[in-house]
């Protein structure tokens, strides 16, 4: 017992494509002592320290202090500010309200993590991240637990971590069921918004193109550019006014430029294309890469901007 474990030797990928990289046999590492534990083991078998920990005494008592400390001291600042009596105006009243408010916001919210029972995907998820390295196929396995029972945004976070090291060892049908799974679960989350998430978007494109799904991440990822681009607060011919505004404009004109590389990268492949409903043309045309009509650049009222596959 205790000792370290030895290597596996490597075997073929279960895509056949060459062979394994070699990985540690599944083991817990004790943060404490070193030792290696078979996975099944609650505490370690050498030192006893509980091997799916979530904050111990120190750092429950580290975290309770040092909020305590900012909370005191954020009151105490606007006490002090009070007492000598600083011009104090309208404007001042409501800093003061707000020192005294984060005060009691770090206290509350970190009293509150000191003393909450951490849930079991986060213990997961926290000895996952503490096995990438030094031994992945647990990292996998801790992992897979913490995408059970958690919240979905969670779970999709430790289901693309698990499929990114499941592939990096050469595991990959275990990487495909990971993606698959997260795809699930994001296209639930975008399916409920009424708004496109063009953020949401990105992510689904990668799943795609993941999985290999070529036509589904391309459109997918236009389909970002366009959504992403429609949330700017200012379109591309506007005149913004005022400093703040026209920093603004200026901001979103940088990323708009990205975005119509992006979508010229992607148009260059001549499968797909944007289209749009345009009021002046009353007809749907094919838009270029800067989401203008074809048929009339000037033409500036298009609805119904989606990326198709041409048949
Ligand atoms: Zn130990
Ligand atoms: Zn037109």
């Amino acid at each position: 017992m205790g000792n370290p474990r030895a290597s596996n030797p490597p075997s073929a990928t279960d895509d056949g494509i060459g062979p394994d990289p070699v990985v540690p046999e599944q083991a817990i590492i004790c943060a404490k002592c070193g030792q290696s534990n078979p996975p099944q083991e609650v505490k370690c078998i050498q030192c006893k320290k509980d091997l799916l920990p979530g904050l111990d005494a120190g750092q429950r008592a580290c975290l309770f202090g040092c909020s305590t400390v900012v909370g005191i001291a954020s009151l105490a600042a606007a006490v002090v500010i009070f007492m000598n009596k600083v011009e104090v105006d309208g404007k001042g009243m409501i800093y003061l309200a707000g020192l005294v408010i984060f005060g009691f916001l770090v206290f509350s919210v970190g009293a509150g993590y000191a003393v909450r029972k951490v849930p079991l995907h986060e213990r997961y998820a926290q000895r996952a991240e503490c096995h990438v390295e030094i031994n992945p196929i647990q990292a996998i396995a801790d992992y897979g637990s913490a995408s059970k029972d958690a919240p979905r945004a969670i779970t999709l976070v430790n289901l693309t971590k698990r499929a990114a090291l499941c592939q990096k060892i050469g595991r990959s049908s275990e990487a495909r069921s990971s993606w698959q799974q997260a795809l699930e679960i994001l296209t639930f989350q975008i399916e409920k918004l009424k708004l496109p998430d063009p953020e949401l978007l990105i992510q689904r494109a990668e799943l795609y193109r993941n999985l290999g799904l070529t036509d589904e991440a391309t459109l997918e990822m236009l389909r970002y550019t366009i959504e992403k681009e429609a949330s700017f607060k200012f379109k591309q011919d506007e005149i913004a006014m005022g400093v703040s505004e026209g920093w603004q404009k200026g901001t979103e004109d940088q990323a708009r430029g990205e975005l119509q590389k992006v979508r010229a990268e992607l148009l260059m492949d001549k499968q797909y294309r944007i289209v749009g409903d345009c009021k002046q043309c009353r007809k749907t045309v094919a838009l270029d890469q800067n989401l203008r009509c074809t048929n009339n650049l000037k033409h500036h009222q298009i609805r119904q901007i989606r990326a198709e596959k041409r048949s």
